[in-house]
């Protein structure tokens, strides 16, 4: 079966950046499932697999535009060591939930600590990456109505993990 909107797709993967370091995998974070179209993957990657079939291999370059983007220097922060108060060890690495002014939740990660400050970034750890994946298709299936409708993929089973 192709791949084409509203699949269900099972990507086994590693993901290297610029100097060819792996940065993630499917052997570590197992594999990527995901339903085609709606935009849950980096748009160089939905593009690369559109119209891809089960048991294929493919080697995609991803530039950062059509990866996580540029980095936006205006997202890194110092904020006073004060508001992690009861934080034990802050670190680099550490990663926090914020909320947009908007409320919407907004994930940071800690790049610097000293002792009246804290410095957080709030690019994505990608960002501003050229990354490059080695692929394998896995599995290609028509997503079930209640999985375009929550817009995630439900287990083996057909059962949600989420709702
Ligand atoms: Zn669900």
């Amino acid at each position: 079966m192709q791949i084409s909107k509203y699949r269900v797709v099972v990507l086994n993967y590693v993901a290297r950046d610029d100097s060819g370091e792996i940065i993630d995998s499917s052997e570590v974070d197992g594999p990527i499932r995901y339903i085609h179209g709606t935009e849950d993957l980096i748009p160089g990657l939905e593009n690369a697999l559109e119209g891809r079939e089960s048991g294929e291999k493919l080697q995609v370059d991803v530039p950062m535009d059509e990866a996580y983007g540029p980095r936006d220097e205006d997202l890194v922060e110092q904020v006073p060591r004060i508001n992690f108060e009861g934080v034990d060890n802050i670190a680099p690495g550490m990663k926090f939930q914020t909320e947009m002014d908007d409320g919407s939740p907004f994930i940071v990660t800690v790049t610097a600590v000293d002792d009246d400050s804290v410095t957080v970034d709030g690019n994505h750890p990608l960002a501003g990456k050229n990354l490059s994946f080695s692929l394998e298709i896995t599995e290609v299936r028509e997503a079930t109505s209640e999985e375009i409708e929550h817009g995630h993929v439900h287990d083996d089973t057909g059962s949600c993990q989420i709702h």
